[in-house]
């Protein structure tokens, strides 16, 4: 048998995914288990939208649509990035995609190539650091360190740039970590976007999930509309992740490629989901904010509850549904040992911070998009995990 390409052996992978599956094959066998490893809203997709949705298929609306979406939608994503961002977009630099994940896909498909350097945040969606290598692109991890509250570290990217970097991703609010973006950190990043000629992805999926503070998008900064991928899309603020969703905002000389990359791939995304998209965004139903309330009082029940266990400490998070405890005092082995001993002895599934790169060794990633009774059952099991495990000798 021929081999397969060799960029398949660049391409990563979501390890959340894996864990469900183990979590699940536990669950077959009578477990029972608190998943705390997927980042998908716990709730409903609101009824209006929903039945939106319900109503374009009922109406027939089950056709090819445009590949860079209906025009409709585009122009309420336009309208919303101006309203809530005050982004300039034109509703033609606007393309839907299903999903956000796919944006990134084609953004990083469309600009980095063999020899190209992109700069991704580590611990950071793995995906990132996945699709620049599948490109041919070297990825240059931007440590973000929990001493720094998670931002980066300005000098060092400084220093990480190189004439071959063509690309450096954000992603604000943070997903492991929840933190954000600072508008000085935003304003000196443009900068150096800007002085060295770089593109910009901005993935701000988790924009409307902040709970400290307002949204930065460097797309505000003088000039960096020309350079600045805007992505985002409706799985998280609207519970979609199931319709497939999403959108990015880009510089007008890469809206033709783009497109036609979608045309290449998935032609165009459903057209009754779009319809739903456009409901959600122009009626805004009140379950929206009510779920970004309980997002709230869930994220500091789950870091108190975390902070009163001996060994473990967890830095409150600004932004999206995800905390990133540091478990390295435990002494109990590395992050992917803890994520797998509590998975199997205490049935409680999570994440590896190392599931988000190299510098995320020595944290856990925790959803608390899950209900609070769930999520206070989950701190129990862990302080309960805990206790035992350091109490009985590591044996050699
Ligand atoms: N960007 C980040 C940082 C995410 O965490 C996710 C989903 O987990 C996405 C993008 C993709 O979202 P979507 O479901 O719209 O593809």
């Amino acid at each position: 048998m021929r081999p397969l390409a060799r960029r398949m052996g660049r391409l990563g992978t979501e390890t959340a995914f894996e864990v469900l599956a183990r979590a699940r094959a536990l669950e077959a066998q009578g477990r029972h288990v608190v998943h705390l490893e997927i980042g998908e809203p716990d709730f409903d997709t609101p009824k209006p939208i929903a039945a939106a949705g319900v109503a374009a298929i009922e109406r027939g609306e089950t056709h090819y649509t445009p590949s860079a979406g209906v025009p409709e939608l585009r122009e309420a994503i336009a309208a919303h990035l101006k309203r809530t961002r005050g982004l300039g977009y034109d509703a033609s630099q606007v393309i839907v995609a299903p999903g956000a994940k796919p944006i990134m896909f084609y953004a990083i498909l469309a600009l980095v190539e063999g020899g190209d350097e992109a700069i991704y945040p580590d611990p950071g969606f793995p995906i990132y650091a996945s699709m620049i290598g599948f490109a041919g692109g070297t990825p240059v991890p931007l440590p973000l360190r929990e001493e720094n509250d998670f931002a980066p570290d300005l000098d060092e990217l400084r220093r990480m740039v190189t004439p071959k970097t063509k690309l450096i991703i954000l992603n604000s609010p943070h997903n492991p970590t929840g933190g954000a973006l600072s508008q000085e950190a935003v304003r000196e990043i443009a900068r150096i976007a800007r002085g060295n000629d770089i593109w910009v992805l901005s993935d701000e999926i988790y924009a409307d999930l902040l709970y400290e503070g307002r949204h930065v998008t460097i797309g505000r900064e003088d000039g960096m509309l020309e350079r600045t991928i805007v992505l985002d899309g409706f799985s998280k603020t609207f519970a979609m992740t199931g319709w497939r969703l999403g959108y990015g905002a880009f510089p007008k000389p890469l809206v033709d490629p783009v497109t036609k990359l979608v045309t290449n791939s998935v032609s165009c995304t459903a057209t009754f989901t779009q319809r739903a998209g456009i409901a959600a965004l122009t009626r805004r139903p009140p379950e929206v904010d009510a779920m970004v309330a309980a997002f709230r009082t869930r994220r500091d029940v789950v870091v108190a509850g975390l902070n009163e266990i001996e060994g473990i400490s967890c830095r409150r998070p600004s932004g999206a549904f995800y905390v990133f405890p540091n478990v390295t005092k435990l002494g109990l082995g590395n992050a992917a040992t803890v994520a797998s001993r509590l998975l199997n002895e205490a049935g409680v599934a999570c994440l590896a911070g190392t599931a988000f790169g190299a510098a995320g060794e020595g944290h856990l990633r925790l959803s608390y998009a899950n209900s609070l009774e769930n999520l206070q059952l989950a701190v129990q099991r862990m302080r309960e995990w805990v206790r035992s495990a350091r109490s009985t000798p590591v044996r050699s």
